[in-house]
């Protein structure tokens, strides 16, 4: 199948969902032919990568970095970036709210949640979710606007481990959807689903999932 076939065939089943296109580790060519297709949303999780593909291609894509991101790299892409998936820490949104200062820039970020039971060492808990969100530190930064919350399922084939996980997350986003929207801060975005898990994540309130080799083929080595 081709990549424009793949896209059909995965926007066929997400209903109001978003996709993000994980476009990691392939060449520009794939990645245009995406973009032929109609996909304007595409996901990197290296800032070297992401910056040389968005200098290359087409002004009206969408970049959305989905991988850790280091504090020292934010500069290059809080002028473009359209969505930080992986804040992980209060240090790191710190720096981006520094960043868009700088460049009078608000910039989109979502919150990375730790729900995997193992594996994946990034992300907040619950507990530090809470207390950066109700932080002095929190209220002052006025160049980020986290739209929300982004997590990862353990990486198996129980599906009712990964249904357990997402349905944990959902309930983590209500609440703190509940507890905290105001007039600086409106969480609606939910960014969860890969190739191997996002029908159940669908099933479970994701509102964006990141898809990656489903559509654009298998990476060597796994590719993460
Ligand atoms: C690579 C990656 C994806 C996409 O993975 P696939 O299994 O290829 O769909 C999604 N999210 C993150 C954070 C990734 O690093």
């Amino acid at each position: 199948m081709s990549i424009a076939e793949n896209i059909t065939e995965v926007k066929d089943s997400l209903g109001t969902c978003h996709l993000v296109a994980v476009s990691k580790t392939k060449p520009n060519e794939d990645l245009m032919e995406a973009y032929e297709a109609g996909q304007r949303a595409l996901g990197e999780n290296k800032v070297q990568e992401l910056s040389d593909k968005a200098e290359a291609l087409p002004k009206d894509i969408e970049w959305h970095m989905i991988g850790h991101l280091q504090r020292n790299k934010v500069k290059y892409i809080a002028p473009f970036v359209h969505l930080i998936h992986s804040v992980d820490s209060v240090r790191l949104l710190k720096e981006i709210n520094k960043q868009g200062k700088k460049i009078d820039r608000i910039v989109p970020v979502l919150l990375q949640i730790h729900i995997a039971e193992e594996e994946n060492k990034y992300g907040l808990d619950e507990q530090e979710l809470h207390e950066l969100l109700s932080s002095e530190a929190f209220k002052e930064m006025d160049h980020v606007d986290v739209q929300g919350l982004m997590g990862m399922a353990t990486f198996t084939d129980d599906k009712d481990k990964v249904r357990r996980e997402f349905k944990g997350l959902k309930k983590l986003f209500d609440k703190t959807a509940q507890q905290y929207n105001d007039e600086k801060l409106n969480l609606k975005e939910l960014s969860m689903g890969m190739s191997g898990d996002y029908k159940i994540a669908i099933e479970e309130g994701s509102t964006m999932v990141r898809i990656g080799s489903k559509i654009f083929g298998e990476r060597p080595g796994g590719g993460w």
